[in-house]
């Protein structure tokens, strides 16, 4: 269950100090085509970027960390997050679940910064639904089938039959790729990066969230700013 939340948070720190709407941005790939690395590369360049924590009921992997991968919680807690409203979506991915906490995006918007969503297509899809415009999608495709499987074996973390049922999932949610803003292909990972960047870029700039233009473009208007 979605429940709305305070999506209208502002940004002061632009150039000429307009304020505008936070942006929601979501990067979405199949496993192992580079959402992750393409994540942190975003995350160190823009200190103005925070990521959303999600919470999972799949196991730890060796190297996680608990509340900073993920917050991991059993089912029965999960289930309880979910019948008080705490999520701002949630769905089951690979025979688990996963939501994102609605209070830290609240807080994050509400400190003047952006959020960075690593979720699915389902997630996408619903925070679409709550956020509308605030929302920004980009899905990463890898360059062919045979450099997934080889960046899922190189990455080392799973089972040949977890890496089995991510192939076999692939393509399932590379079909989803018309439900997103803007579609990359992660050949190179810095010009992948760099086109990410752009978008992010282009998206802060755009009118519709610059609220604070409006007061600036009145006073350029005005006779006495002329004279
Ligand atoms: P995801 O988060 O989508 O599951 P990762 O970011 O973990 O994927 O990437 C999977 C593996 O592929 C990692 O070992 C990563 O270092 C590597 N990788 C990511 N992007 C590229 C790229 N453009 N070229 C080669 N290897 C890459
Ligand atoms: P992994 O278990 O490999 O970390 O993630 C599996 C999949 O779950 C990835 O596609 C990831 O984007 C997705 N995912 C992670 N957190 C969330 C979430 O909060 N909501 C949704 N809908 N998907 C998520």
């Amino acid at each position: 269950m979605l429940r709305p939340t305070t999506l209208t948070a502002s940004r002061t720190d632009d150039p000429h100090k307009f304020r505008r709407r936070g942006v929601l941005f979501v990067l979405s790939s199949p496993s192992g085509a580079g959402k992750s690395t393409i994540s942190r590369m975003l995350l160190e360049a823009d200190r103005t970027l925070r990521m959303s924590v999600s919470v999972t009921t799949r196991p730890i992997r060796p190297g996680e960390r608990d509340g900073v991968d993920y917050h991991f919680v059993d089912l029965p807690r999960f289930k309880e997050m979910v019948a008080a409203g705490e999520f701002l979506e949630w769905a089951h991915v690979f025979g688990h679940r996963y939501g994102t906490p609605a209070q830290p995006v609240d807080d994050i918007l509400a400190s003047g910064n952006d959020v960075l969503f690593d979720i699915d297509w389902q997630g996408a899809q619903q925070l679409h639904q709550l956020a509308g415009g605030d929302v920004v999608r980009v899905f990463i495709l890898p360059p062919s089938m045979e450099e997934l499987e080889r960046r899922l074996r190189a990455r080392a973390t799973d089972s040949d039959e977890v890496i089995t049922a991510r192939m076999a999932r692939a393509a399932s949610e590379i079909g989803h790729w018309d439900g997103y803003d803007y579609v990359l292909v992660n050949d190179d990972a810095h010009a992948c990066f760099r086109r990410v960047q752009t978008i992010l870029e282009a998206e802060r700039l755009k009118r519709s969230r610059q609220t604070g233009l409006i007061g600036f473009v009145r006073k350029l208007m005005t006779p006495e700013s002329s004279a």
